[in-house]
């Protein structure tokens, strides 16, 4: 597909353009080009063409003196103290005159100097400006300098357009799109029956899971124009401007219909309406115009509208209502085997061995988007040229999912003996909590090499298929999990660090969803006492109770922490040889695999009881 873009600069760029062009133009240029050539020669030469008779012209200035010869050529040189000057020269014969360069107009030389220029520049602007509105796709009169016109890029339909099978995984959306596929194919079929299509969907869900390439794949399949345009392309710094790039735009869209016309990240001007003073009017007043052009066409023209965000629940109802964006796509995040899919579409356009196993990369990734499976897969293929490999390993895409996860390992970062023991103490600290509670994900790998995330070391687990419904049990033991590590630094080293900051962070997020928002607490039972908000942005939450029974709530979260913080204290308690002969390998090795882990703690004698 070939995306035209369209250069925008301010146009205060232009005028300074224009101007430094200018005074370039009149200072250096314009002497050059306009004044006629001058030869310098000495004064003997002067005082021999005299004597010659061969000046015809002459005039003395005030420092110097021009003369012209016979053929007109001119010439100067610096006025001497010559008391026979006068004498030698009308002796010459040469003609004294006040003026030898004919010197132009005021008329002209302004003209040249400054109104050609400036004729010059207007021109070059009205062309640059006709270039860029052809570029985006429309003749209508545009506005000076293209000031108001739609950037919609038009998708130029193509052969090598994306397709439905460049998109892995997604299998719901794309059944739901491919309808709309179909009915730009024959909308006939849908007529006869008296089926109204759509006229929008919207396109919900995390970054990254590919909205955006499912629009353009709609577009691929369905073989027609497509304009894309981002929401916040609309938002102008003055009032009305959005709205006249949105009747453009659809202006556009009904001269070339069948066509789809794509509005990415649509909250950008879909936001709720609220009567707040001092509210957005632009933004208001181009919803206001984005929502008549949707009532004012007519969908069997086969125009169809797709939009896309990942903040659904910021849009204006009035957006979402029968006859706009009725249709609503959902595109979670890739399952396990959405992700080895994925993984798979985009290995194919790097050099690989042929043994690689992609579900074992796709269940390391667990929680990866569609945009970091296909980063994980590039990184993988920049290692192996790092190497100086012509093919990709199965040890490269697992490294690069690590590095997806954690960032880049720390070359040059040198950690002390004693702070690589506490790190090692932690990490396996956690392992070992998780390795010795029911239902938990065994343990993939355990490295204290540091990351650029910051990270000094991570435990990573891996679940052995999907898991959609978590237990009370398993939610605790979690938190013992990520509570394991500190337990470990108090068990062994009687002090605490700064370490465990993300642990605590993550266990208390997890203890507070249990109790206000999956009713997990005896006390409060089954009351919802937080909304999820932002549920594809990060999931932040409001509060919805009352003082009291906040401050309730924070001491439930205390003590669910608390009793599982205890419990992973007394697992590692219990198992105190294990955990010295692990630590002590990952300290002496830096990386320890799950099957070494298992095999250390399966090996190590337990404790003598006294
Ligand atoms: P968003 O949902 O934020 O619009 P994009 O559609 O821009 O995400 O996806 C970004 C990139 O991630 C795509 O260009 C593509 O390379 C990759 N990607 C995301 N989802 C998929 C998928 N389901 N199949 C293949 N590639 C995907
Ligand atoms: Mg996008
Ligand atoms: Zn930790």
């Amino acid at each position: 597909m070939n995306e035209v873009k369209k250069p925008r600069q301010p146009l205060m760029f232009y005028y300074l353009l224009a101007l430094a062009a200018l005074v370039l133009f009149n200072s250096f240029l314009a002497p050059l080009l306009f004044s006629p050539r001058v030869t310098e020669v000495d004064y003997s030469e002067f005082i021999r063409m005299t004597e010659e008779k061969k000046i015809a012209e002459v005039m003395v200035e005030e420092n110097q003196i021009l003369f012209s010869d016979a053929d007109g050529a001119l010439y100067k040189t610096g006025l001497m103290d010559d008391p026979e000057l006068t004498q030698r020269l009308y002796a010459s014969g040469a003609k004294f005159s006040s003026q030898i360069v004919e010197e132009m107009s005021p008329i002209l030389s302004f003209l040249i100097s400054w109104a050609l220029p400036i004729l010059i520049f207007v021109g070059l602007g009205q062309y640059l400006s006709k270039k860029m509105v052809e570029k985006a796709g429309g003749g209508a009169g545009s506005m000076m300098f293209g000031m108001g016109k739609s950037n919609a890029k038009v998708y130029v339909k193509s052969t090598s357009g994306i397709k439905f099978d460049d998109v892995a995984g997604e299998d719901e959306a794309k059944e739901i799109l491919s309808e709309i596929v179909d009915f730009l194919h024959n909308p006939k079929k849908y007529e006869q029956i008296g089926a109204k299509m759509p006229k929008g969907a919207l396109l919900v869900g995390p970054p990254g899971t590919g909205k955006t390439l499912l629009a353009k794949a709609v577009a691929g399949e369905a073989n027609v124009p497509f304009f894309s345009i981002s929401g916040s392309e609309f938002v102008e710094m003055f009032v009305g401007m959005g709205a006249a790039k949105v009747r453009d735009l659809f202006k556009q869209a009904n001269e070339k219909a069948p066509c789809i016309v794509f509005i990415d990240e649509v909250d950008a001007i879909g936001g709720k309406r609220d009567g707040r003073i001092g509210g957005n009017d632009e933004r208001e007043q181009t919803l206001n115009q984005l929502l008549t052009e949707m009532d004012g066409f007519d969908s069997s023209k086969g125009v169809v509208i797709l939009a896309a965000t990942n903040r659904p629940e910021s849009l204006d109802p009035a957006l979402l209502r029968p006859g706009r964006f009725d249709r609503r796509v959902p595109v979670e995040l890739p399952d396990l085997q959405g992700r080895e899919a994925i993984l798979r579409v985009h290995a194919k356009n790097v050099q690989t061995q042929d043994n690689i196993d992609y579900g074992a990369v796709a269940r390391a990734a667990s929680g990866a988007s569609g945009a970091e499976l296909a980063n994980i897969v590039n990184e993988a293929a920049l290692r192996a040229v790092r190497d100086g490999r012509r093919l990709v390993t199965q040890a490269d895409l697992e490294e690069s999912v690590e590095v997806i996860i954690a960032g880049y390992q720390k070359k040059n970062r040198v950690m002390s003996d004693k702070e690589k023991m506490v790190v090692a103490y932690h990490e396996i600290g956690h392992a070992l909590v998780a390795a010795k509670q029911s239902h938990s994900a065994p343990v993939h790998k355990i490295t204290i090499i540091p990351r650029t995330s910051g990270a000094l070391g991570y435990t990573m687990q891996v679940e052995e298929g999907e898991h959609f419904l978590l237990t009370k049990e398993e939610l605790e033991n979690k938190i013992a999990t990520f509570t394991g590590g500190r337990a470990a630094e108090a068990l062994i080293f009687k002090q605490i660090t700064t370490g465990a900051s993300n642990d605590i962070e993550q266990a208390t997020r997890l203890a507070r969803a249990m109790i206000t928002r999956y009713g997990m607490s005896d006390e409060f039972g089954m009351v919802a006492m937080e909304q999820l908000t932002n549920q594809y942005l990060g999931g932040d939450t409001t509060l919805a109770c009352s003082a009291e029974t906040a401050s309730r709530i924070d001491e439930v979260v205390r003590n669910l922490i608390s009793a599982q913080y205890h419990k992973a204290y007394d697992i590692l308690h219990e198992n105190l040889p294990q955990l010295h002969a692990l630590a002590k390998y990952l300290y002496e090795h830096e990386t320890i695999t799950g099957d070494e882990f298992m095999d250390i703690l399966n090996k190590t004698p337990p404790q003598l009881t006294e």
